[in-house]
Formats: structure tokens, sequence, C-alpha cells
């Protein structure tokens, strides 16, 4: 069997086995079985690398089953890359498997419609659609299989779905201290388009002039995640393009997935001699929200937000960026809200990028463990940082008939900076 080359194949040789990450894996917790661990996915991927492992059924099953939550990353006391492993991994798979004709479909269709401005606008109208003519209360009729409620329950309850273009700048308010460049992104501008606007209220009120370049799209994050490196490198090489030659203190990203890859594109083009330095110096100015806001003084909001909240940690938020515990500060920072801890609060939501649509069964177990520990808290709101968990949680919330409601970081901050 020949040796393959998706990876460092020293990269392998970071992990001794310990076996500490086990309990921290998803999928192996519910699972129970070493090939849906990260120690035995290791394993997997290293035989496939040294030729030993044809690459089957099996093995792909395994793998795909990854959620990329990097939970693992977190718990290794050894330094392991996981999540560069396993999207080279991703990557070699696309590459030399040929995947039943239905998942080549399903996986084509997302390659095609996520990172796409006007794929993601046509999917917005299609939710848009659905949820005027109250679809999503589908989700919870008792007559309807499983299966047909929870894609019913994917469509937003009305006025859940915001779209929004944001302009190619703005000032600071009041006296400016900072220039910050803004990701608007592929999914937000059709579907978070509040959000986005929250993001740039909030960064002016502590004195950021804001500039948002036009030319903008996709950051690659969702096709490398899907291992379509081709497409995602592609996607990547515009974006950095686009911020690499702008003069900013920071290049603001509020959606965990996209802050996490923007964060590795120096590693990405590590090989590549036209995109090296440009990739390095990009992904040195690439800040999630909440980390800007909770690395300079806060010019703190000053009107009140009664309301209880619980805070979700977005995978690539916790685990990808290390950015815990900023979000919880800033929410300490507004008047009169009071802040509910959340159990397993880093667990994956089973969002996790485009996981829910192509591998549900494993997402929606894990969406049930998530939405237990949401009601247990009794929260009036759910705060996170990434759209991915929004709509994940939206649609279990939806589900279950439950009236607690799901907010990015910044829509919140946004309410107390300006009502
Ligand atoms: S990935 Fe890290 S924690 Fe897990 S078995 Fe390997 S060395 Fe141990
Ligand atoms: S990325 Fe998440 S699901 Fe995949 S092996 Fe690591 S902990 Fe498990």
């Amino acid at each position: 069997m020949p040796q393959t080359n998706f990876v460092d194949y020293e990269k392998f040789f970071d992990c001794v086995h310990c076996g500490l990450c086990l309990s921290f894996c998803p999928t192996y917790v519910e699972l129970g079985t070493e090939m849906d661990s990260p120690r035995g996915r290791i394993a997997t991927m290293r035989s496939l690398h040294e030729g030993k492992f044809p690459l089957d059924a099996e093995v792909v099953r395994h793998l795909d089953l990854c959620l990329g939550c990097r939970a693992c990353e977190t718990a290794c006391p050894s330094g392991v890359h996981y999540g560069e492993l396993i999207e080279s991994a991703r990557s070699f798979i696309e590459e030399q498997y040929r995947r039943p004709l239905l998942d080549r479909l399903k996986r084509w269709t997302i390659d095609k419609v996520f990172p796409n401005p006007l794929g993601v606008r046509v999917f917005a109208s299609m939710l848009k659609l659905g949820s005027a003519l109250g679809l999503s209360r589908l989700a919870r009729s008792d007559k309807l299989p499983q299966q047909l409620r929870s894609w019913f329950s994917m469509v937003p309850e009305r006025g859940s779905v915001s779209s929004a273009t944001l302009l190619e700048h703005y000032p600071a308010i009041g006296e400016k201290r900072y220039t910050v460049a803004v990701l608007s992104g592929c999914v937000m501008p059709a579907l978070f388009g509040a959000t986005n606007e929250a993001t740039v209220k909030v960064l002016r009120h502590n004195g950021c002039e804001v500039v948002v370049p036009k030319a903008q799209g996709c950051c690659g994050a969702l096709l490398l995640h899907n291992g379509n490196k081709p497409d995602g490198l592609a996607r990547a090489r515009q974006t950095i393009d686009v911020f690499n030659g702008l003069n900013v203190d920071a290049l603001i990203i509020n959606a965990a997935g996209c802050g996490a890859m923007m964060k590795e594109y120096g590693e990405l083009f590590k090989d590549d001699p036209v995109y090296r330095e440009k990739a390095q110096r990009v992904a040195a100015k690439v800040k999630d929200v909440t980390e800007f806001l909770g690395g300079i003084p806060l010019i703190p909001p000053s009107r009140e937000v009664k309301k209880s909240v619980t805070y979700h940690d977005a995978c690539h938020l916790a685990h990808g960026q290390n950015v815990r515990s900023q979000p919880r500060a800033l929410l300490r920072a507004i008047p009169g809200l009071q802040i509910m801890e959340l159990q397993e609060s880093d667990w994956c939501c089973g969002s996790a990028g485009t996981y829910n649509l192509t591998e549900p069964a494993m997402a929606r177990r894990l969406l049930d463990k998530k939405m237990a520990n949401i009601e247990a808290t009794e929260a009036e709101l759910v705060v996170m940082g990434n759209p991915g968990c929004l709509m994940q949680i939206r649609a279990g919330l939806q589900q279950r008939g439950l009236s607690i409601k799901a907010v990015h970081t910044v829509d919140l901050l946004a309410e107390a900076y300006e009502g």
C-alpha cells in the first residue's frame, strides 16, 4: 500500500497515547469506542499516512464523526495540534475517496451555497419564507416524524433572521482611540445582519473608527473544515489580499469559526513563498470582537439590561482561540444583568460548522445534552459568539418550545450601549 503524505509526519508523534483527552471528546463519551476518540483517530490518521490502512468506508466514517471541536487540544498535555491533523486528513479524504452519491450531493451543495453570497441570500430568503409561513411551529408537532421535526426546527421563528449590508466606513463615537477592520463574513450579512450592526455599534462606542472593505468575501473556513482545500485556500488568499494592505490596529471577527481559521493563515501558507508573509501579517491582526474589547480599557455600557443570562462557549472560541474569560467579563460589565453558570458550557452543541447537516444523528444527541443544561439554568437568554451555534441552539430551543432566546454577545452589549 503506498505511503501518503497529507501532513508533516512528525506531528503524529506529539501524541504519547496517554488518553487524558478521552473524557473530553464528545463522540468518545457518546459512543465509547477508541476509533471515535482523539487518540484513536490520531492512530487511524497515522496508519493512513503510513499506508497501513486502506481509505475505506469504515475509516472515513470514524473520521467524519469527529466534530473538529478541538476539545481534545485543550485537554492534551502534550500539545497535539489535532485541528491541523484532522483538517489535513479531511482534505486527503475528499481528494482520494469516492463517497456515495447522496453524500457527495449533500457536500457539494454545502460547498456551493455557504461561501457564496448569492447562495447564502437564497438560503436566507427560503428561511424567511418558512418563518413567515410559521413552519417553525411544525418542529413541535407530535404528529410528525422526528427527522421532519428536526428539519422544521431549522426554520427560525419570525423576526430572528436579519439581513443587513454594512457601510464601508464608520467614524468612532467620541474620541477616536483605534482603527479597526471588520470581517462581515459570508453567512452573517444574510442571516445575522443585526449582529454585524451590533458589532460595529459596540466598537464605535469604544472609540473605534471601523472600516469594512467592500471586496471581502468568505474567509475559507467552512470549505477548509469540510476538506475542500483548493477552494478554501482560494477564498483565504482573496481575504488576505483584501486585509493585508490596511493600516489598522486589529481585524475584528464576530464568528468564532472564521476567527480560529484566520489566526491559522500563517501556518496554512507557510510553504507558499507569495503568501507566507502576507498571511502571517493578517493572522497577527485577527481578534475575536470579545477578545479585542476584553483587551482594551472598556468604555462601560450605561444602560441597564434586566435579564438573566447564561453563556455557551463556542468550540472555536474556547478551544480554538482560548477566548473564555473576555466574553464573561464583558457580560459582567452590563448593568443589571444576572449571569447564571452553564454546566459543560464548552461542550459542543453539535453545530460544528456544517456537522449538523452532514451528521444529523450525532449532532442531535449533543444538542439534547446542551438543551438540558441550558434549561437547568432557568436563564432568559443564552449568549454565545458564533453564528453556527446560534442556529443550532435556536433550533433546539424552538423544537422544545422553550421561551429562552439565543443571542450573540455583541447583540446584548449593543443593547446595553444604545437600548
Ligand atoms: S492527544 Fe494528547 S491527551 Fe490525547 S492521547 Fe494523545 S497525547 Fe494524550
Ligand atoms: S475534535 Fe472534538 S470530536 Fe474530534 S477528536 Fe477532538 S474532542 Fe473528539
